[in-house]
């Protein structure tokens, strides 16, 4: 399960805490240095982690805790804040057109990030919310894909356009905007060729893409097991094609958490759901607080 081991570690340094009546400015100190350790060894980014353990530091050590009747329920308190604000404090939603306009959404990531899974269970959710998608198959190097994209989508119940791997992507998504008009689609998902790791080619080919059809969002798709690599991934689309947020793959197998929890702080960009299986189903809205609650243990 996500998180487990900085769980662990967590509660073990809070059970300390608690334990002892009074603390003394050591106390919260060594208490941090615990913390610190526990976040690198989620691997969380380390400036981040340095920031965090500055921060809680301020407070802890300030007038809050060590007057407080309770000084380990205070620290504890103090850190459950600090993840939250570290993972965005409020919940992002997937702003949609007004009225009857179509929204287009575009899918980037690695290959393998779980882009195209992803992609139709973004369709099932926004179904359920009484959107009518239409799922693109937009990545033209990998056949499998543009089956994958068509076999997810029909256990979605959702339509799927495909123009085979004969045609260049932007010229897909244009045509499936044309397509999404007479069918009645208010809501168009591009799914978008990954590499193995980021080239010139991928970045172009999403430039060219976003210069053809107006993308209202886009949203980059990042696998939780490749820790900070997902995190610099994400840094890197953000800068060279700009991301408007964040969904966090394969959390049920990650049990670090340092990508979920580096990945706002580095970018500026929320995680919008976070996919906890291999399910259609398996795709939860992201929510700060109960993130940070279940981090907490
Ligand atoms: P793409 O290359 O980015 O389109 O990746 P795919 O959608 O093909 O996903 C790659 C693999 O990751 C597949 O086996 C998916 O079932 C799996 N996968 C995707 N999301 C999740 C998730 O949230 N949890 C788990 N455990 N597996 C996932």
């Amino acid at each position: 399960m996500a998180f487990d081991s900085l769980t662990e570690k967590l509660q073990n340094i809070f059970k300390n805490l608690k334990s002892k009546g009074r603390l003394t400015e050591a106390d919260v100190k060594e208490a941090l240095k615990e913390i610190k350790r526990a976040l690198l060894a989620a691997d969380v980014n380390f400036k981040i982690v340095k920031d965090f353990v500055k921060k809680v530091e301020e407070r802890a050590i300030g007038q809050d805790v060590m007057t407080g009747l309770n000084p380990g329920q205070m620290v504890i308190k103090i850190v459950n804040e600090e993840l939250v604000d570290l993972m965005g404090a409020e919940t992002t939603e997937i702003k949609f057109e007004p009225g009857s306009a179509i929204t287009v959404i575009m899918m980037a990531g690695l290959q393998g990030a779980g882009k195209t899974t992803t992609t139709a269970k973004l369709a099932g959710k926004f179904k359920l919310k009484g959107k009518k998608p239409l799922l693109v198959a937009c990545d033209v190097y990998r056949p499998a894909a543009i089956k994958q994209l068509q076999v997810n989508g029909e256990k979605q119940g959702v339509d799927v356009f495909s123009m085979g791997e004969n045609h260049k992507p932007w010229d897909i998504a244009k045509a499936s905007i044309e397509y999404a008009k007479k069918n009645g689609n208010n809501l168009v998902i591009l799914d978008t060729a990954g590499r193995l790791h980021i080239d010139e080619d991928m970045m172009d080919e999403l430039i060219k893409i976003k210069d053809e059809v107006s993308v209202h969002q886009t949203i980059l798709v990042i696998d939780a097991m490749t820790g900070q690599d997902a995190v610099n991934v994400a840094k890197e689309f953000n800068d060279k094609i700009g991301i408007d947020g964040v969904i966090v793959t394969k959390l049920d197998g990650d049990t670090r958490g340092g990508a979920a929890l580096s990945v706002k702080a580095v970018t500026g960009k929320p995680i919008l759901y976070v996919g906890m299986g291999e399910k259609l189903s398996d795709l939860e809205q992201f929510y700060p607080d109960r993130m940070a609650s279940r981090i907490l243990g």
